[in-house]
């Protein structure tokens, strides 16, 4: 099957990398509009020529911006609707995970991960709002994580963050539905981005080869598919979500664990 989204205007949040980047490319493949944001525009452009390398023709805008500043939200709305008229899509996506444990989390390391978890969320969904509003499929998506329902300790503000956030979801969905605005959430367990090339960096020397160091904390989680996710499973999931094959589902999610998500429901 495949879906045309020409007109389609999708903005996604942290587009520069990882799950982000691969859903973008999954829009311009659909014929959408794209817009994409980063904080360093270092790789924002690297993101963009990859895209533009894929997707000669597409209708690419790659905007510098932090989620966490509504300023800079602000001009991701205002360049994204000068450029494309509109927004239907918002996808939820910069971020990252905060690996520490309830003896080590400061306060300022708490405030930071529950600011990022919900602002990294509300501010892009609060400016969009008004244009999505005038979408005929408008759809809010969340990258988010198997934490929501089964945290881990040696990420405990994190798994405590994104279940706070998913009740958010839950409640904003609820509110946004007579709106015509849908919202819902992937709950990623372990896929490869630049947040596991960034940990295996950080490891002393003698490591293994990173296929390898992916294949080893694969299996020491007992993922029972025994492999990483790729950017491209969480962002067909994305994608799913954020367009009208999903449209009548709202406040859901999917689970993109492997098998590791062990809870029922
Ligand atoms: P990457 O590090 O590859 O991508 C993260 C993206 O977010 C980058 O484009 C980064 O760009 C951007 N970003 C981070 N903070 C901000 C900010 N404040 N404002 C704007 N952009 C920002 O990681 P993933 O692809 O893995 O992560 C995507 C999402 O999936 C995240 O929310 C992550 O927490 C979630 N997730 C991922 C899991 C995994 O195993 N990969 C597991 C569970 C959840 P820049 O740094 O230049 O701003």
């Amino acid at each position: 099957m495949k879906i045309d989204l020409k007109g389609h205007t999708a903005v996604v949040t942290g587009g520069t990398s990882g799950i982000g980047l691969a859903t973008a490319g999954l829009f311009l493949d659909a014929g959408a509009n794209v817009s994409i944001c980063g904080r360093d525009q270092g790789r924002l452009d690297e993101a963009a020529a990859t895209l533009t390398e894929l997707h000669p023709d597409a209708a690419l805008l790659a905007v510098t911006c932090d989620v966490l500043d509504t300023d800079s939200v602000g001009n991701l709305v205002e360049k994204t609707v000068e450029r494309f008229g509109g927004v239907d899509t918002l996808v939820n996506n910069a971020g990252q995970a905060r690996v520490s444990n309830y003896e080590n989390t400061s306060d300022e390391a708490w405030r930071e991960e529950l600011d990022l978890k919900f602002f990294g969320l509300l501010n892009p969904s609060r400016a969009f709002q008004p244009y999505l509003e005038r979408s005929d499929a408008a759809a809010i998506v969340c990258a988010s994580s198997m934490l929501a329902r089964q945290p881990e300790p040696h990420l405990v503000a994190t798994a405590a963050a994104r279940a706070g956030q998913l009740s958010l979801i839950h409640s904003m969905a609820r509110e946004l539905a007579p709106k015509n605005i849908r919202i819902n959430s992937i709950l990623i367990g372990v896929v490869e981005s630049a947040q596991w090339t960034r940990r295996y960096d950080a490891l002393p020397e003698g490591k293994p080869a990173y296929a390898d160091y992916l294949k080893e904390q694969a299996v020491a989680k007992g993922v029972p598919l025994g492999r990483f996710g790729k950017p491209e499973e969480a962002a067909m999931a994305l994608f799913f979500l954020g367009t009208p094959l999903s449209s009548y589902t709202t406040g859901s999610t999917i689970d993109l664990s492997g098998g590791l998500s062990r809870h029922v429901g």
